[in-house]
């Protein structure tokens, strides 16, 4: 079957995203027409191992039985209401069990359908709980530096990717930037807890002196994802949790990427303890299904926002708010990790992942800090080649396997539901991706 037509209407219609238009008239754009489990198949049948969960949304596999099933049921029943004034089972039952999840600390979820959006709605909230408690300056952010929180001229505030914000400098009223715990900042003889406690006296150093304006930090809960997977260990929110106390200041969990269970709990906030003022989710929580992201607030923030004037709620909207059959996406999400104890089974999952890696990997000259944190697994390349994403994505798909690389950066996001032979077919096609890349 020929499939160029299609690709050539794709390219006169469709404008598509994070790409410099012009490199598809050398890279071909691939046509999917199916998703089974962990693979993609494209228009000429070929089959690719979706290595990156779709942009890390993916959880349980394409066209996953259980949740399809639970969507037809919901799209026979209610396909959306408005959730300004009125409510529905799948939002209440969702936003009771993401309470539950955080043992009730964070009861409060708030709704709308991107990434962006939730980073948006917990800095306006933030904002707006120092103003609804009389401290209207306290209005700046904070963020790590490589952070990431999505896209939009809000969220650029506290994005610190080159490539993503800078032509819109003019545009984006920028927050501050601390150092970030990078594990491999590590010098001799250094852990990656003493990184942490390094970047975390240069936090308290800008918290001292500039608090007074700070409404809030925002971070990527142990591992920072679009520059690169950099991890860091759980100690840096520890400190960061107890520095946000000590000045008053919020702390913002993006758990967008890192939440679902992708570095081994629930929430990545859980591996150090803690639990921040405001949580946002979104990519895994439907399943990969729908659009779906959501703030979950404390009881404090919220208290601060219930009061007799309209002005001091938090006013905020978008159209598909609570959409119920994305919230029902979710909940079948949520069903899968219950009934198949799939942190527990990600455990083992995650292991043969790392010895798979370690195999190919490990001992290769240009591999360096190959890491991992639960279901998220990366190396740097060293190589001269500045097209050297593009190529191990065109190598990869040769070999049958979906991944993209970042800059340097190889990484492994699969979806929970890899088996064995699936991720020796990754590692494989990696390798080979690997060596047509630097050849
Ligand atoms: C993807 C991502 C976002 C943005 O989500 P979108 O749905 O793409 O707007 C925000 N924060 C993190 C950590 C992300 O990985």
């Amino acid at each position: 079957m020929s499939s160029s037509p299609l690709l050539q209407r794709s390219l006169r219609s469709v404008w598509h995203p994070c790409t410099q238009m012009k490199q598809h008239e050398t890279l071909p754009l691939v046509p999917i027409v199916r998703g089974e489990g962990a693979w993609l198949v494209d228009a000429d049948g070929r089959r690719l191992l979706d290595g990156v969960s779709s942009w890390w949304v993916n959880l349980f596999g394409h066209c996953n039985p259980r949740i399809n099933a639970a969507l037809r049921e919901q799209l026979e029943t209610l396909e959306h209401v408005m959730l300004a004034g009125f409510t529905h089972e799948p939002v209440v039952r969702l936003s009771e069990r993401l309470a539950a999840l955080t043992g009730h600390r964070l009861g409060h979820a708030f709704y709308a359908s991107d990434g962006a959006s939730a980073t948006e709605i917990a800095l306006k909230m933030s904002a707006h709980y120092w103003r609804n408690t009389g401290r209207p300056e306290k209005s700046r952010f904070v963020s790590l530096a490589g952070s990431y929180h999505g896209e939009t001229v809000g969220a650029l505030a506290v994005t610190d990717v080159a490539i993503f914000r800078d032509a819109y400098a003019p545009l984006v009223r920028a927050g501050a930037t601390v150092p970030c715990p990078d594990a491999r900042l590590a010098g001799p003889g250094e852990s990656a807890a003493d990184v942490a406690r390094r970047a975390a006296a240069a936090l308290e150093a800008h918290l001292a002196e500039h608090h007074a304006d700070t409404a809030a930090l925002i971070v990527e809960p142990l591992v920072q994802g679009a520059s690169g997977m950099v991890m860091y260990d759980p100690e840096y929110l520890r400190l960061a949790r107890a520095l946000c106390d000590r000045y008053e200041v919020h702390l913002v969990a993006d758990e967008i990427a890192v939440g679902c269970g992708r570095t081994g709990t629930f929430f990545a906030c859980e591996q150090a303890g803690i639990w921040p003022d405001f949580l946002c989710l979104s990519k895994g929580i439907s399943g990969g299904y729908l659009p779906l992201s959501l703030v979950l607030a404390t009881d404090t923030v919220y208290a601060a926002f219930y009061d007799d004037a309209t002005v001091r709620g938090f006013l905020h909207s978008h159209s598909y708010t609570g959409n119920p059959l994305a919230c029902r996406a979710a909940l079948a999400t949520l069903d899968i990790f219950e009934q198949d104890d799939v942190l527990v089974a990600n455990r083992a999952r995650a292991e043969r992942l790392g010895e798979a890696a370690r195999k190919h990997f490990a001992g290769h000259p240009a591999v360096h800090h190959l890491r991992q944190c639960g279901m998220i697994l990366a190396f740097d390349v060293e190589t001269g080649a500045s097209d050297f994403a593009r190529r191990f994505f065109s190598a990869g798909l040769e070999h049958g396997v979906l991944l993209r690389p970042i800059g340097n950066t190889v990484y492994f996001m699969p979806p929970y539901v890899v088996d064995d032979g699936e991720i020796a077919h990754l590692m494989d096609g990696a390798a080979a991706a690997l060596a047509a890349a630097l050849a």
